[in-house]
């Protein structure tokens, strides 16, 4: 396949050869297993794709940027090469890696106990043991300190109650790594908690939501109605949770930034190769410098995204605080995700609107990240409040 994914020098200046190398694997790797159909299939079906995270797990995948001491792998170089080789082929399936090895992986390994992480994360890094994460509710999106769901110790034990909203792959789920309130404080950050809600415990109910996109990996309610976890699986402090938490969210931001580059140079693809081919007026549309102007613009747009993306990763990998690139590299990958893909579908005409090709389905999906993950101009405050306090 040519692409410009694989031209190393884009990014030769951040990744030695192993890693560029471990990339590619991946791209290529991908290209057989998720196949347009089997993605069209699954996303038509609203089906897990079982076989495409099987040949993950298998790989080894998981494992990457766990520690080494529970068989982990590789760094966040790695990381962000292999997600956004990853979303190239489906998007989906990038964020289910990301909730699972990120958000939980990342919160048990450096806030869990010793026991939570000799037990949980050997089979995540098999993947064996898949995880969602609850923090949204129906009144606390942004604000999401503002949550409502209640975490009442009593004994060894802490019965939850309450909603969550908007949670990826909780119905495939084994633990749901939930956000409630244990106190009642006068800083809202403080008295949350981190508790790991095994799926098959009584009084939990999971409801799969009808989205826009992202259909391979559902977005699930999560009802907690007295739900009792023993205190040993709090990950964090009692109390301190959300605070301690935040360690993993710079992770989450370059992550999600990876995942719309590779989308977004999916998206570019499928549009140059159409607009090559497509004749009107005698010449092909490419042809007309109103459109070459736009592929021009696009390109350069997912390059620009992707050198984001990739200077925040080698600062987390040479472990300098990386906030506010971290929220860069989020925000404008996902502006340039929704512009690309509105201007890929724009290119391709009545058949970019057609359910036939993938561009209506990067059109739904970008659109999602500029959502979660911490909505855009959640990212636009964090960037802004530095630019303004320095
Ligand atoms: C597909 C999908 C998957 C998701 N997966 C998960 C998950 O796994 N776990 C989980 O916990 N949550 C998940 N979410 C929820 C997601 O984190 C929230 O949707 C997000 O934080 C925004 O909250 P909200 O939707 O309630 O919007 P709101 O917070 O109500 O915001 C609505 C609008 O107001 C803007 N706004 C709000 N406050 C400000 C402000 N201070 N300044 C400027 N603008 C502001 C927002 O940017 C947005 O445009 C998911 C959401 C989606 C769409």
């Amino acid at each position: 396949m040519q692409s410009k994914f694989l031209d190393r020098n884009d990014i030769a200046p951040y990744l030695n050869e192993e890693q560029l190398e471990f990339r590619e694997v991946v791209f290529r790797a991908l290209e057989k297993q998720a196949t347009p159909e089997y993605l069209r299939e699954c996303d038509e079906h609203k089906a897990f794709p079982e076989k495409l995270i099987k040949f993950v797990a298998d790989q080894g995948w998981f494992a990457v940027t766990l520690p080494e001491q529970y068989d982990g792998v590789g760094g966040y170089l790695e990381m962000v090469g292999m997600l956004e080789a990853m979303a190239y082929y489906s998007s989906a399936l990038a964020r289910y890696w990301n909730i699972n090895v990120n958000m939980v992986g990342g919160a048990i390994c450096s806030i869990g106990s010793l026991e939570l992480r000799e037990k949980l994360i050997p089979p995540l890094a098999a993947g064996k043991n898949f995880f969602a994460f609850a923090l949204s509710e129906n009144g606390s999106g942004s604000d999401a300190a503002s949550l409502q769901t209640t975490g009442k110790v009593d004994g060894d034990d802490i019965v939850l109650n309450g909603t969550k909203m908007w949670i990826t792959g909780a119905n495939r789920a084994n633990h749901i790594l939930t956000a409630c309130r244990t106190a009642k404080m006068e800083n809202k950050q403080a008295g949350i908690s981190l508790v790991l809600v095994p799926s098959d415990s009584n009084g939990l109910k999971i409801n799969p939501i009808d989205m826009l996109g992202g259909h391979l990996i559902r977005t699930c309610e999560v009802v907690l109605d007295n739900v009792k976890v023993p205190t040993s699986m709090m990950v964090g402090d009692l109390h301190k949770g959300w605070m301690q938490l935040l360690s993993v969210l710079a992770k989450e931001r370059i992550a999600l930034g990876a995942i719309c580059v590779g989308a977004m140079q999916a998206a570019f693809d499928l549009a140059l190769g159409y607009t090559k081919e497509r004749k009107q007026f005698g010449k092909s549309i490419a042809s007309f410098q109103i459109n070459s102007h736009k592929l021009a613009d696009m390109q350069t747009s997912i390059d620009a995204s992707r050198l984001l993306v990739y200077r925040g990763a080698r600062l987390l990998a040479d472990g300098i605080p990386c906030n506010i690139q971290s929220s860069q590299a989020k925000y404008f990958g996902a502006d340039t995700y929704m512009k690309v893909a509105t201007d890929a579908l724009q290119l391709m005409g009545a058949n970019g609107y057609s359910m036939e090709y993938a561009a209506q389905r990067h059109f739904r999906e970008a659109k999602l990240f500029q959502i979660f993950g911490g909505t855009n101009e959640i990212q636009r405050n964090i960037v802004a409040r530095d630019l303004i306090s320095n």
